[in-house]
């Protein structure tokens, strides 16, 4: 098959890459048909570092992308609720489905993953391919893929297999309630998708910062505050009678922003951290300490929030509008990374299609 292959930073091609076959009982293989660019995909861009995984060094060539949709053309014997021709939604990344963690909804710290611990995510490392692929192999998919359902666009269902559940998750970890105030850092894809969630979970007024105007600007589709990073904190203590907002969700993983977030956090305040953290990023402990915060950092088990999400999204209540900007196919896929890391002509999103 073809396929946009990791060589190494900054250096996408579109090129042969084998098939993918079913490995083991309870996987299936889809067709792609959409997979999108994220922004975490940039740390491989760059040559940094996501997790365990370490792009300056030399690994072994893979299929990028963890943001697809496609139709099942061929079904593990294991596989219980997928068939031929089902189209499907897949998770970002993967758990067994069957360890203590996962019966329990949580995914995202899988211990019965045969590749690991925690959940294996698609396209950032030769142990799972990913989606820029005309083919991709979907492990444990009874759990990890889900039926497009009716209602749900396929530009929803793509934000529904990493964006949309991150965002949410960030809110969920946030511990966001009714009539809480929020400030979201970052108004990208999954910042803005954590600043729509929070509005439809309830919160009273959500602030979206961020540097890039065509971004501020798609925060007010949902009737969020939008913000530049300079005026932030003096607006937010202003509106709050110098209290500071109930949660902060912080979607962009540097030392500047994450200060940012403990000083417009209230006293007793929760933070997610949502943005990847490099080696060496500065947390404000002392602030954190001084004022009783929370903060949690982690990565979403995707497949988790379906139940609660999918229902959010075809009720109307969580949209996901004017995210997509760019579209692409994939043999244009290394433009499409090289213009989404440049932020040239307003890009927020952009879908490559094979
Ligand atoms: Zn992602
Ligand atoms: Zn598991």
């Amino acid at each position: 098959m073809k396929a946009l292959v990791f060589n190494g930073p900054k250096d996408l091609r579109y090129e042969y890459f084998d098939d993918p076959k079913i490995s083991q009982d309870r996987n299936l293989i889809i067709q792609v048909q959409k997979c999108s660019i994220c922004g975490s995909d940039l740390h491989m861009y760059h040559g940094d570092r996501i997790g365990p995984y370490d792009y300056s060094k030399p690994m072994d060539h893979f299929c990028t992308g963890h943001e697809t949709i496609g139709e099942v053309v061929e079904v593990g014997k294991g596989v219980t609720t997928h068939k031929v021709g089902d189209r499907v939604l897949v998770a970002g990344g993967s758990g067994c489905g069957k360890c203590k963690r996962c019966l329990r909804g949580e995914i995202n710290l899988c211990e019965g993953n045969s590749r690991g611990q925690g959940s294996t995510a698609y396209g950032i490392s030769p142990a799972l391919n990913g989606g820029h692929a005309e083919y991709m192999e979907v492990p444990f998919a009874d759990t990890g893929a889900a039926k497009i359902p009716d209602g749900v666009t396929d530009e929803q269902a793509i934000l529904l297999t990493d964006a949309l559940g991150t965002g949410y998750y960030g809110v969920k970890m946030a511990n966001v309630k009714p009539g809480d105030s929020v400030a979201v850092i970052g108004q990208g894809p999954v910042g803005l998708m954590a600043a729509e969630a929070a509005m439809a979970v309830g919160a009273s007024r959500v602030y979206g910062i961020d540097m890039q105007e065509s971004r501020r600007n798609l925060t007010t589709k949902f009737g969020g505050i939008p913000l530049t990073p300079d005026e932030a904190l003096e607006r937010i203590m202003h509106d709050t009678n110098c209290i500071g907002v109930d949660a902060v969700i912080e979607a962009v993983g540097v030392g500047p922003t994450l200060k940012q977030a403990a000083l417009m956090l209230r006293w007793g305040g929760s933070m997610s951290i949502l943005g990847i953290l490099q080696k060496g990023t500065e947390m404000p402990l002392q602030i954190m300490q001084g004022k009783c915060l929370r903060v949690h950092a982690g990565i979403a088990g995707i497949a988790d929030l379906w139940d609660e999400l999918i229902p959010l999204v075809q009720g109307g209540r969580i949209k996901g509008e004017g995210v997509f900007t760019h579209h692409f196919s994939l043999s244009e896929g290394a433009e499409a990374f090289r213009l989404f890391e440049a932020r040239e002509d307003g890009v927020i999103k952009t879908m490559i299609t094979p």
